[in-house]
């Protein structure tokens, strides 16, 4: 087997990864926060998780993926202050946290579906293992790592050594300059709650009884109480965006290893963040929010190119977002997808996979997932003197890494029937220039959730 080396968060260095326990691999990656839409800052880092596990696949390895879904208990504000995201949505829309949970839910499904992101192999919300944060919370509290306030259980930092052994940050210097909303009841600036009381008088959508009272778990426990509920003995690869080093992943360290005294995940992996034109990070509170909805499907753009635009930019660079961007990468996958047909008509069927390209390709995605250079190697086999049949097999190989549906030759196979017939006769009608009747097509089709895409190409159709 070929060796994989990862840049490991803890270490800060890029070290060779070998799987805690035989050839499998537990692959927990934080999830979203379902009280809006994801952006697309958000999907880059799902991106860059899919194609580590795509990687750790191809390598020949079993990975099991667990992916949480935080529906409660995660705060507008920084260190436990604030108000939860989920009440705060659900007023925004004027529908229950549940509904908003449910529906951000699906619509962040449908976003990793239009990405070819593949399903973790098991979703878990946090309001379904509040007995098992529960649990993990006592366990805390045994042992004498939490203590009381007003307003919850908070778990004691400094009880902990080398509590910021991932973030490396200067604890000193974090609490002298500890903001103004900090919690005058806690003992340390770092200190975060396990348990947070309903206020008092006031019913929350989202609450529970438990042995200190009723209210809701805090938002670094549900990833520690679900990571060992479902990989047990597997805690290899952890991942999230590098905006979860500093607070949610040093808590859900501090808290797991207290717990267990043993060490938490082995590998802790980042990706970096999207910057719009100018330098300005994406943030959900800021003006620049753009969903895979409003800036590629509703403009008529395949989602893919997003995903090939991510491939661009290695993973712990920030990316840098722009319509120019977004236009070359759109130019970047007709022309692979081109170049592929090409060979489909030359070939015909795929012959065998080339052997030394497979191995570069692999050295070159085991290398920190270096995918600029693995896009290179993907044109090096395309330009090679290979057989046509050669080439087909070997870059369509690659794609179980790429997901950018390299054989995707006629899309109008994979329709619904109803919407296939409307294609074609869509189609005609543009070859007829009859324009009314393609504009009403056009028409049907968005109506029963598609939207279709005149390119150089003919016509593309994407579900909305
Ligand atoms: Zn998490």
């Amino acid at each position: 087997m070929n060796k994989i080396y990862l840049y490991n968060s803890l270490t800060r260095d890029k070290e060779e990864f070998v799987p805690l326990k035989n050839d499998f691999i537990g692959l927990y990656t934080c999830g979203p926060t379902v009280y809006n839409f994801a952006h697309i800052g958000n999907l880059r880092t799902y991106i860059f998780e899919d194609i580590l596990k795509r990687v750790l696949r191809y390598n020949g390895w079993v990975v099991k993926h667990v992916m949480n879904i935080t529906d409660v208990g995660h705060l507008t504000g920084d260190r436990d202050m604030g108000e939860d995201k989920m009440e705060k949505g659900a007023r925004r829309e004027g529908k229950s946290a549940w509904e908003i949970a449910e529906d951000y839910t699906r619509a962040f499904q449908k976003d990793i579906a239009n990405l070819n992101i593949l399903d973790p192999d098991i979703w878990c919300k946090a309001t379904d293992t509040i007995p098992e944060q529960i649990a993990l919370i006592r366990k805390l509290e045994d042992k004498g790592f939490t203590y009381e306030i007003s307003d919850g259980i908070y778990f004691d930092t400094a009880r902990v050594p080398n509590y910021a052994k991932l973030s490396h940050q200067n604890l000193d210097a974090l609490q002298e300059g500890a903001r103004v909303e900090k919690n005058p009841e806690k003992k340390n600036t770092t200190d975060f709650a396990l348990w947070k009381f309903s206020p008092r008088g006031v019913q929350r959508q989202m609450e529970w009884d438990s042995p200190w009272g009723i209210g809701f778990p805090g938002w670094h426990i549900e990833c520690s109480a679900m990571s060992a509920m479902y990989l047990p003995g597997h805690l290899d690869i952890h991942c999230g965006g590098v905006d979860h080093i500093d607070v949610h992943h040093t808590n859900e360290i501090a808290q797991s290893e207290a717990a267990t005294g043993e060490k938490f995940f082995n590998f802790w992996m980042h990706g970096a963040f999207l910057n719009i034109q100018g330098g300005k990070k994406m943030a959900k509170s800021a003006q620049n929010f753009l969903t895979l909805d409003t800036t590629f499907i509703e403009q008529g753009i395949d989602p893919l190119v997003y995903r090939f635009a991510a491939f661009l930019t290695h993973y712990r660079k920030p990316m840098e977002y722009s319509d120019k961007a977004v236009e070359a990468a759109r130019n970047g996958l007709q022309h692979l997808h081109n170049q592929v047909r090409q060979i489909m008509d030359l070939a015909g069927s795929p012959g065998n996979v080339d052997r030394s390209f497979k191995e570069k390709f692999l050295n070159t995605v085991n290398d920190d997932l270096n995918m600029p250079r693995a896009m290179a190697v993907v044109q090096e086999v395309l330009k090679s003197d290979l057989e046509p049949a050669a080439k087909l097999a070997t870059v369509l190989d690659f794609d179980q890494v790429l997901g950018l549906d390299l054989d995707r030759v006629n899309q109008a196979d994979v329709l619904p029937e109803e919407v296939r017939k409307r294609v074609e006769a869509r189609q005609k009608a543009r070859a007829d220039k009859k324009w009314a009747l393609s504009d009403q097509i056009r028409d049907e089709l968005q109506a029963l959730g598609y939207v279709v895409q005149d390119g150089k190409d003919g016509m593309k159709v994407f579900k909305q």
